[in-house]
């Protein structure tokens, strides 16, 4: 089978792999949709910290499909049966696992990273995987290109979670690329009274403007405080969410909050650059809250797959390419030119 494939020290190749053999307490996984996600073209430029030199991996963690072959000993899954499959999984004993949080677990294990993701025909779904509740049954007639998205759409859950965003708020998104459209979509499932795209680019935010954001700021020629006091009537922003990785955002956003505001980091910051100028006065005088999220759980799975399956969050809005499975190359030349929002595959 073709797949497409990352060796730790550099090397990115479409190649044939062999396709997997299972043990009894595993389960076998025919790929039908899967996606691309700027993870996949992170590690094929910098790596991954948890792979060792040398470790050659099949590239996916968003995807669904359907069971080809149930080992002896598995019980409650059948072949044929359609499945999303929630990419993370842990330790099992730390305090995050304990709380269903794998994507928080120190020893946390994810397909297309620690192991063999779903950029290709077959993904054998280990023991652990299928014991801590990652597959998630699909009901009939999905769409298949949908359900692949609902891994990122668990970590935007996480994220709006994380923030409480509830009915009647009000909402800015930093980045309009595919995670802070999603943000918009959840917004507005949320029922968000108020939701501000802001980007530098002017097709991203006329798309944001389409999938449900109310308002959009071009942040490099207009005043970005005059538009939310105008837009607010000066009580300034329930939430701000970045999905973008500038770190003069922070403060910014800290500063676009109102009483009680809540702001979530939700796009990881470049190493290298401390985030200057945060005025501690501003959470302490406004009893703002500051928090992150990283990767999503298998709770926010499900809870994506209802909302998906259940079309109250159109996610077919911010896929911009579709290719077949065994379009791989021209897949990844699209993913690494950096075109389009979201990339799918399926078979
Ligand atoms: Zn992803
Ligand atoms: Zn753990």
């Amino acid at each position: 089978m073709t797949a497409a494939t990352f060796t730790q020290g550099g090397k990115f190749e479409i190649r044939e792999v062999v396709r997997p053999e299972i043990a009894k307490d595993e389960i076998l996984l025919r790929v039908k949709s899967t996606s691309i996600c700027g993870t996949d073209t992170k590690i094929i430029r910098n790596g991954h910290r948890k792979l060792k030199d040398g470790d050659r991996i099949v590239l996916g963690h968003e995807f669904a499909g359907v069971i080809e072959q149930v080992g002896a000993s598995v019980k409650g899954f059948a072949e044929g049966q359609a499945v999303g499959i929630a990419p993370n999984w842990g330790c099992g004993r730390c305090k995050p696992c304990q709380r269903g949080m794998a994507n928080y677990c120190a020893e946390y294990q994810a397909f297309g990273i620690t192991r063999d993701g779903s950029h290709t025909q077959w993904v054998r779904i280990p023991s652990a995987v299928i014991a801590q509740g990652n597959i998630r049954p699909l009901p009939d007639n999905v769409s298949w290109s949908a359900v692949s998205l609902a891994e990122p759409l668990s970590c935007v859950l996480g994220g709006q979670t994380a923030v409480g965003l509830s009915a009647g708020e009000s909402v800015l998104v930093y980045g309009a690329g595919p995670m802070g459209l999603l943000h918009i979509l959840a917004a507005r499932a949320a029922g968000a009274a108020v939701i501000i795209a802001a980007d530098l680019n002017a097709s991203r935010l006329a798309m944001a403007r389409e999938l449900g954001a109310t308002h959009a700021v071009k942040s490099d020629t207009e005043d970005i405080h005059a538009r939310v006091a105008e837009i607010t009537g000066g009580e300034w922003l329930d939430v701000v969410i970045t999905a973008v990785p500038v770190p003069e955002i922070v403060p910014e956003g800290l500063s676009l909050l109102g009483i009680f505001g809540r702001l979530c980091l939700f796009a990881g910051l470049p190493k290298d650059r401390a985030i200057a100028g945060l005025d501690g006065n501003l959470i302490h005088y406004k009893n703002l809250c500051v928090t992150g999220t990283t990767g999503g759980c298998n709770a926010d799975y499900a809870k994506a797959l209802g909302l998906i399956t259940s079309g109250a969050v159109p996610v077919e809005g911010i896929i911009s390419h579709r290719f077949s499975l065994e379009q791989l190359s021209e897949a990844y030349e699209t993913a690494l030119a950096g075109r389009g929002m979201k990339i799918v595959l399926t078979s």
